[in-house]
Parts: C-alpha cells; sequence; structure tokens
C-alpha cells in the first residue's frame, strides 16, 4: 500500500483504541495495527475502568450493556491475616447516577465492543474507506528518518503516515527500541497480575455479594492474601462471573521462590474468600504483567518528531491501595494523544514541538498530577511493615474488639496496644505513620 496515513496506532487496547475513537470523529486518515486475533484477545484486566472518560468517547454508553458489565456503588479494603478479615467498607446509591464513577469490564469484549464502536466512527467519518482496524499483525519496527518516526514495518511490509501512536501496553519493545525507554527496568519495578474468572448462577452471585440490577463491588485486599509477596488481591463482580486475581512483585516471587498460581490458590483458600466462592467454577485463567506505578521507570520523554506514546507502555499506572489506575490513564493519555496529533496536522507540523504539546497536556492532566502527588503511597504499598504486619495487627484487634467472652472487657487501647505488641514494635509503625502522613 502506497498511501501515506495521517496517523499510525500499534496496538488495540485501551489506549491505542481511545486515540483512534478521537482521530476517526476528527476526520483523521488512520491505521491501527493489533497483534491479536481481534481487539482485547490479548489483554488482561481485574479489571475497573475507573472515571468517566468513555462517556467522551461514547456518549450514553450506559444505554447498552455490551461493553461493560456492571457499575460500582460498592467499595471494600479488606486487611486479611490467617483465620480473619478486617474491612473497610463503602456502599452508596450515590455512586448508581450514571456516568458512573467506575465500571466493570472484561477486556475480550470490552476492547471488542470499543473498537465496533470506532468501526462505527469510521464509517461515519471522511475516511470511511481509508482508515482501517487491522488485526493479526504484529509491528516489528518503527521506521525512523532523519530522527523523525516515518511508518512502521511489519515482517517485508512497511506502512508510512506523517505521525505514530505507540500504544502497545506495558512490554514496551518498541519504545525501547525508538529509544525511549532507555533504561533496563528492574524487576522490582514490575508485577504480574494473575487471575481467575469464576461463574456462578447469576440470582447466586447478586445475593452473594448483595447486587442490585447493574450495581457492581470492587474489593481490594493486603495481607495474607499473597502469602508473604509484595502486593495485593482484588476481587470484582462481572454480570454472572467475578474476577479474583493478585498482583504479586515480580522479584519477591523469584527470591521467594513461589508461583503465582500457587499464591492464588492459597488466597481461594482463605475461609472469607473460601466463603465468597463456594459452588463457582472457574472458567477462566489469565496472567499478565503490570507496572508497579513507580515513577522511576517512567520514560521522562514521551515523544520524538512524529510520534507519541502513550498507555501503559509510557508506564502510566497507578496503584496507591485505592485501586489500580490503568485504563483510565490509558484511556485519558490516548484522547491527549489523538488531539495532539489532529492539531500537529491542522498546522501541517507534526515536529518534535508539536509531539511536545501532548507531554505537556498530560502533565497537566489528573495522570501526572496524581502520579506525582501520590508517588509516596505508592512506596508505601511496597513496605513489608504495610502489607504484612499491619493486617496481621488489625485482625488481631479486630478479634479481640468483636470478641464477647463473659469475663471483663478491657478498653479498646489496651486491645490495641497487645495486637501492636504481638505484631509490631512502636518504632516501625512510628516510621510508617510518618510516611503515611507524607503519603496522604
Ligand atoms: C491482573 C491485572 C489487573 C488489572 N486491574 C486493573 C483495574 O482494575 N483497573 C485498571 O484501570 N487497570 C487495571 N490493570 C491495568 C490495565 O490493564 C492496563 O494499565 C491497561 O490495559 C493499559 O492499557 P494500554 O492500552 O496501554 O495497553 P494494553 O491494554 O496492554 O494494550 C496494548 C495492545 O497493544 C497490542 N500490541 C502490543 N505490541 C504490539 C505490536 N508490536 N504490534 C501490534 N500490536 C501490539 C497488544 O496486543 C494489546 O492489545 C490491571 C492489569 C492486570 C494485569
Amino acid at each position: 500500500m502506497d498511501e501515506k496515513f495521517d496517523c499510525i496506532i500499534v496496538g488495540a487496547g485501551v489506549a491505542g483504541l481511545s486515540a483512534a475513537m478521537m482521530l476517526a470523529r476528527a476526520n483523521m486518515k488512520f491505521l491501527l495495527i493489533e497483534k491479536g486475533e481481534f481487539p482485547g484477545s490479548k489483554n488482561v484486566s481485574g479489571g475497573v475502568l475507573w472515571g468517566n472518560d468513555l462517556a467522551k468517547l461514547v456518549p450514553n454508553y450506559w444505554e447498552e450493556d455490551a461493553g461493560w458489565d456492571r457499575f460500582i456503588n460498592h467499595r471494600r479494603l479488606t486487611f486479611l491475616d490467617e483465620e480473619s478479615s478486617f474491612s473497610i467498607d463503602f456502599k452508596s446509591s450515590h455512586f448508581n447516577e450514571a456516568p458512573y464513577t467506575g465500571v466493570v469490564v472484561l477486556r475480550s469484549k470490552f476492547d471488542r465492543w470499543l473498537a465496533e464502536k470506532v468501526e462505527e466512527a469510521i464509517a461515519e467519518s471522511d475516511f470511511a474507506m481509508d482508515s482501517f482496524i487491522a488485526p493479526n499483525i504484529l509491528v516489528e519496527e518503527i521506521l525512523m528518518e532523519d530522527g523523525k518516526a516515518v511508518g512502521i514495518r511489519t515482517g517485508e511490509e512497511k506502512f508510512f503516515a506523517d505521525s505514530i501512536i505507540i500504544a502497545e501496553g506495558v512490554n514496551n519493545l518498541l519504545t525501547r527500541q525508538v529509544g525511549l525507554q532507555d533504561k533496563y527496568v528492574p524487576a522490582d519495578h514490575m508485577l504480574t497480575g494473575v487471575k481467575e474468572i469464576i461463574r456462578f448462577d447469576q440470582n447466586v452471585l447478586e445475593d452473594r455479594f448483595q447486587l442490585n440490577g447493574n450495581s457492581g463491588m470492587s474489593n481490594e485486599f493486603v495481607g495474607f492474601a499473597t502469602n508473604g509477596i509484595e502486593g495485593g488481591g482484588f476481587l470484582y463482580t462481572n454480570k454472572d462471573t467475578i474476577s479474583l486475581g493478585l498482583v504479586l512483585g515480580l522479584k519477591d516471587l523469584r527470591e521467594k521462590e513461589q508461583a503465582p498460581y500457587d499464591v492464588l490458590n492459597h488466597f481461594k483458600k482463605h475461609p472469607v474468600i473460601a466463603d465468597m466462592i463456594r459452588g463457582g467454577e472457574v472458567v477462566e485463567y489469565s496472567a499478565h504483567i503490570v507496572s508497579s506505578g513507580d515513577k522511576r521507570v517512567m520514560p521522562e520523554k514521551l515523544y520524538k518528531a512524529g510520534l507519541v506514546i502513550c498507555g501503559e507502555a509510557a508506564n502510566l499506572l497507578m496503584n496507591a491501595g485505592k485501586a489500580i489506575q490503568g485504563m483510565d490513564y490509558a484511556m485519558r493519555s490516548g484522547i491527549l494523544a489523538a488531539e495532539a496529533i489532529t492539531k500537529a496536522k491542522e498546522k501541517g507540523d507534526f515536529g518534535e514541538e508539536a509531539m511536545k504539546a501532548y507531554q505537556t497536556a498530560l502533565e497537566d492532566s489528573y495522570i501526572m498530577k496524581d502520579i506525582n502527588n501520590f508517588q509516596d503511597a505508592v512506596h508505601l504499598l511496597h513496605d513489608p511493615v504495610m502489607t504484612q504486619k499491619v493486617p496481621n495487627l488489625i485482625c488481631d484487634f479486630g478479634r479481640n474488639f468483636f470478641s464477647i467472652n463473659n469475663e471483663p472487657t478491657p478498653k479498646s487501647r489496651t486491645m490495641l496496644r497487645g495486637a501492636i505488641k504481638r505484631h509490631a514494635s512502636y518504632w516501625e509503625l512510628f516510621k510508617l505513620g510518618i510516611k503515611g502522613g507524607k503519603a496522604l
């Protein structure tokens, strides 16, 4: 094909599809290339798509239920020790209104649906016959000429464009090839996510998790879940399944010689989890690398002449305890990348300065503001006192606080002092308190 595109997007994940939607709406001629059999076929996510950018891409998306499973109105953070759980639980009908604070998605279904919406937008654009989503193609190289990205190579074939959006996800080989991720990313900055999808009779699921209509729940877990490995657990309710999984530090797994699926089985045996999944049938198992959210592994520069990097390829992710935010960052960064490229086209200038506008917009957006503001919280989550000792201490306190055994009841502060003594030192908690104060 000799034709030149305005833009070639590599990767039809959340970032790439969001960029494509914006480009179609802006009447740009583009090619979106995906190595999987269809968009979503290679993708794994817990996953809650937080925030409401989806409504920008597909207005009134909640009127169709094709792409998403449930909206979140119930959040829970649970500390686990061997026998007990202690939760912070928040549920509100305030979250029942569209556009929601978050929707649960299964990526193979969601990405496919979003790709169909992009196809519809292409069909309405001036380039109905000239813009494409092309699956089953692996981009092997970004073609550069005099420091400017000019196209891509797949096998023997080359395709050319004024601009390239790299949206290849966390395994960012092309980002490295163009020299933007120049430093080696050590294993302690990467986690592996493992997840099972467990099916229930829909009524059983709705009764067990107190779901009503399309409402859903997200539950994060700290402590026993990871069997001493740095990381945490999650449970999200889909339509008639749950996503149950863990994110686990790669370095820690290696050093402690544990396999991710063994840790997941350990998590499932916890009595509280066993009660939640009783009677369910595992219908899918998947695993995927995920960034830690540590800013130190983000490429400093996310652009070159004719090229920008977005989504998790740029390590845009945050897990500061409240939620994993990767898909909403991918969506917003894809939107910002497409906006910068559309402006570049208007000015007829795809040079380095024009592409820099993308990174400036990203710095001004909630993504970089949050990543910068909450780095201490990200590091706190990797502190073993926080992930191991604190959950044990909290559950120990809970066991005493909620016990009634026909003996005189000690004051709560006495119970707390006892729990601290059994699980941590005041010095450790003091240091954690200082870090926590900074983090929040
Ligand atoms: C277990 C787990 C749970 C998670 N939970 C959540 C959650 O609850 N909420 C949340 O917001 N985030 C969550 N995340 C993170 C989230 O999934 C990612 O941050 C998000 O998918 C990043 O989107 P992306 O579009 O940048 O990359 P991806 O979704 O990874 O998409 C990249 C696409 O590019 C394609 N591709 C890659 N290289 C090439 C190539 N050379 N040629 C052609 N195509 C290519 C891939 O096949 C893929 O389709 C979770 C991740 C994991 C692993």
